[in-house]
Parts: C-alpha cells; sequence; structure tokens
C-alpha cells in the first residue's frame, strides 16, 4: 500500500491510500481529535475526479467533527472515502472483501485516532471485512449494526423538538408530513410517523421505495419536483443534500424543516432565506445525529442499548431546543446557532440558556 499525506489546514491529518494489487483507492480525513478519536463512516462512491473525492472527504469529515461535538459525544470528527471505479459492480464478492479489507489497512495506520463505520454505499457485511484488518470500526453486524432506525428515531424527536417549539406541544397526531426520500432513513421515519398517527407524502426517484411507504403506511405519493409544495406543517427532506436553495425554499410551506439528510443547505444564505421566510429549520447535522449517538454509545461506550436509546431520544430533544433558544435570544438562524453550541464544546465553553 502506498500511502500520502496532504497538508490541509484546518485538518488534523489527511492520507491517501492506494493498492495496485488489490485497484484499492481510498482517503481518511480526520478533521478534529480535540473531543476523542475521530469517529464516521465509509463511503463508497464513484467521483468524476479524485479532487472531488478530496472535497467530499474533508466537507465530510468536518461535519462530523461538529455532529460528535453537539450530540455530547466523546469523540471527534473524520471521514473516509473509497473511490468506486464507474464500471465495478456494488454487489458482494472476492473483490469487495479485497477493497474493505485494503481500506482497513490504510485505517489501521492511523492507531486508532480513526474509527470508522458505514456511510452511503456501505453496510454491515463491508464493516466486517474491515475488521479483519483493524479492530477500529463500528457498526458491526450483531452490534449496533445498521444506523438508519436510530437516525430515524432521532429525526423524530427533532421534529417533537420543533413542533413543540413552534406550536407549544409536541404531538404529531394529525399533522402533515412531507418525506423526501424513502430509503433506510425516510422508511424508518414514516414507520415512527404513522405508529403516532401523522399524515405521510411521499417521494422517491424510486418508484419501488415510495410505493412501500405508501402500501405499509397509507402515505400519499407525490411527483419528485412537487414535493417541496406539497401542502405539509413539517418537510423532512432524507434523500440528498442541497435541496433547500433558491429555487425550492419559495416553494416551501410547512412551517417546520426536520430530515435525516446530510449538508440539507446548498449555502449559508439558504438557511437566512429560511429563517426569512418564518420557517423553523432544525439543523441538519443535530437532527441526524441518532445513528451516531446509539452506535457510538453502545459500541464504543459499552453502554447497554435501552440506555443508548434513552440517551438518544433525550439528547436529540433537548439540543434542539437549545438551539432554537439561542437562536431566538442571539437574534441569529438556527444553523448559526447549532455550530456555535458545537464550539463553543469544541472550545471547552458553554453558553448558558
Ligand atoms: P438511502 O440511499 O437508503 O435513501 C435515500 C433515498 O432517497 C433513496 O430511496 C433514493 O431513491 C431517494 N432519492 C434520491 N434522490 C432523490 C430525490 N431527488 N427525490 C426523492 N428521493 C430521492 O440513504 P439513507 O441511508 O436513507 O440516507 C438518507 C440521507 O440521510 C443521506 O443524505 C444520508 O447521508 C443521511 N444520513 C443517513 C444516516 C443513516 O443512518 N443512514 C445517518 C445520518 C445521515
Amino acid at each position: 500500500m502506498q500511502i500520502t499525506e496532504t497538508f490541509v489546514p484546518g485538518y488534523e491529518c489527511v492520507i491517501t491510500g492506494s493498492d495496485p494489487a488489490t485497484g484499492y483507492r481510498g482517503m481518511v480525513a480526520i478533521h478534529s481529535t480535540v473531543l476523542g478519536p475521530a469517529v464516521g463512516g465509509t463511503r463508497y462512491w464513484s467521483y468524476s475526479t479524485a479532487d472531488e473525492a478530496l472535497n467530499d472527504v474533508l466537507r465530510l469529515a468536518r461535519g462530523m467533527t461538529y455532529k460528535n461535538a453537539l450530540a455530547g459525544l466523546p469523540f471527534g470528527g473524520g471521514k473516509s472515502v473509497i473511490l468506486r471505479d464507474g464500471n465495478t459492480p456494488l454487489g458482494a464478492g472476492p473483490e469487495r472483501e479485497r477493497l474493505f479489507r485494503a481500506h482497513g489497512r490504510l485505517i489501521e495506520t492511523l492507531g486508532g485516532k480513526y474509527i470508522t463505520a458505514e456511510d452511503v454505499g456501505t453496510s454491515p457485511a463491508d464493516m466486517e471485512y474491515v475488521l479483519a484488518e483493524t479492530k477500529h470500526v463500528a457498526g458491526l453486524q450483531g452490534r449496533a449494526g445498521d444506523p438508519s432506525p436510530w437516525t430515524a428515531r432521532g429525526v423524530f424527536r427533532a421534529m417533537q423538538a420543533s413542533a413543540h417549539y413552534r406550536w407549544g406541544n409536541d404531538d404529531l397526531t394529525g399533522k402533515t408530513v412531507a418525506i423526501q426520500g424513502c430509503g433506510h432513513v425516510g422508511y424508518y421515519l414514516a414507520r415512527e410517523l404513522h405508529g403516532v398517527g401523522a399524515q405521510l407524502l411521499v417521494s422517491d426517484v424510486n418508484p419501488a421505495n415510495a410505493r412501500r411507504v405508501v402500501e405499509e403506511f397509507g402515505a400519499t405519493q407525490f411527483p419528485v419536483t412537487d414535493i417541496y409544495a406539497a401542502p405539509a406543517d413539517i418537510f423532512a427532506p432524507c434523500a440528498l443534500g442541497g435541496i433547500l436553495n433558491e429555487q425550492t425554499t419559495p416553494q416551501l410551506r410547512a412551517a417546520i424543516i426536520a430530515g435525516g439528510a446530510n449538508n440539507q443547505l446548498l449555502a449559508a444564505d439558504d438557511g437566512d432565506r429560511l429563517e426569512q421566510r418564518g420557517i423553523l429549520y432544525a439543523p441538519d447535522y443535530a437532527a441526524n445525529a441518532g445513528g451516531v449517538i446509539y452506535g457510538c454509545s453502545v459500541e464504543m461506550l459499552g453502554w447497554e442499548p435501552a440506555r443508548a436509546l434513552v440517551r438518544l431520544n433525550s439528547a436529540i430533544y433537548e439540543t434542539l431546543l437549545r438551539i432554537f433558544r439561542v437562536a431566538e435570544s442571539e437574534k441569529m438562524p438556527s444553523y448559526r446557532a447549532a455550530d456555535r453550541l458545537a464550539e463553543e464544546r469544541l472550545r471547552g465553553t458553554a453558553i448558558s440558556t
């Protein structure tokens, strides 16, 4: 394995590994270990250029620092990517094992400063391959496993906190929620919401995923482009990043945005635009921290699952209320208040609210 280190201002360590024998090419970015070892998943993705992969891993690693800090976890932020050759099938098999084992060897060189888990394009089975080469891996089968149900639970709690702040009541019964993306997180979120009697409006570019939620939870399906303007009380982005932007924000009819997708705001301006429209935005990395809170508590801190669930339920709810209070008292949009609270924790100071 050839390993090169790239100096990137603001990051503790950025390395690229290439292994011609297996065709592996991967990157690990450690943004911060101020609060503990850097925790963040591995993304297996086809990038057009190495620079695009580098930008992605840097942005995601920094996001993990903020997410873990705000969630009150004793972990820093990092992320890794495996560059997928556009022609390589995504299925299982010996090639996949070789790639993920090579990735495990790259992670092992960092001696525990970075701990990985699943992200887009990877599964608990892939983490078993990583485990063959390094113990610095979580999200394993038979342990915390797939984080999506816990991420969805956290988004549900973020919605309850937002409802409490906006309407003075946590109760989502009878509220209408528009869910964009019915994949792992969207599906489990729909299940939670259906369980309390919310009405669901859904869209997905993959019709089979939307159909499942329609059939199981009585949701109404919307065309992909119409979901922003759907007559909903709450809009839940659970697909891609960058979907809150100049084109989409004016269409929104919901009073609250709370969803699982990462990097929902295309740019900071878009958070300001939501504020100007009077829409209450639950910052993405605060709302979608359920998977990391549950997984880290069970697998790394050795907590009982029941205790980890209690932590998840209270941490996300309380954090969201805190963000909204700081935003109100400091007269700033909620996304800035979230950044501020995370930065206070990283600096070891705290804002009193
Ligand atoms: P997923 O791939 O299982 O689901 C995404 C779904 O969105 C798919 O069904 C896909 O067809 C659909 N989709 C894609 N583009 C769309 C569009 N333009 N309109 C409507 N639907 C579209 O992914 P996931 O694990 O559910 O993650 C969803 C989002 O949540 C991602 O942004 C991910 O980074 C973020 N996230 C996930 C977790 C987790 O635990 N899985 C944790 C934190 C953040």
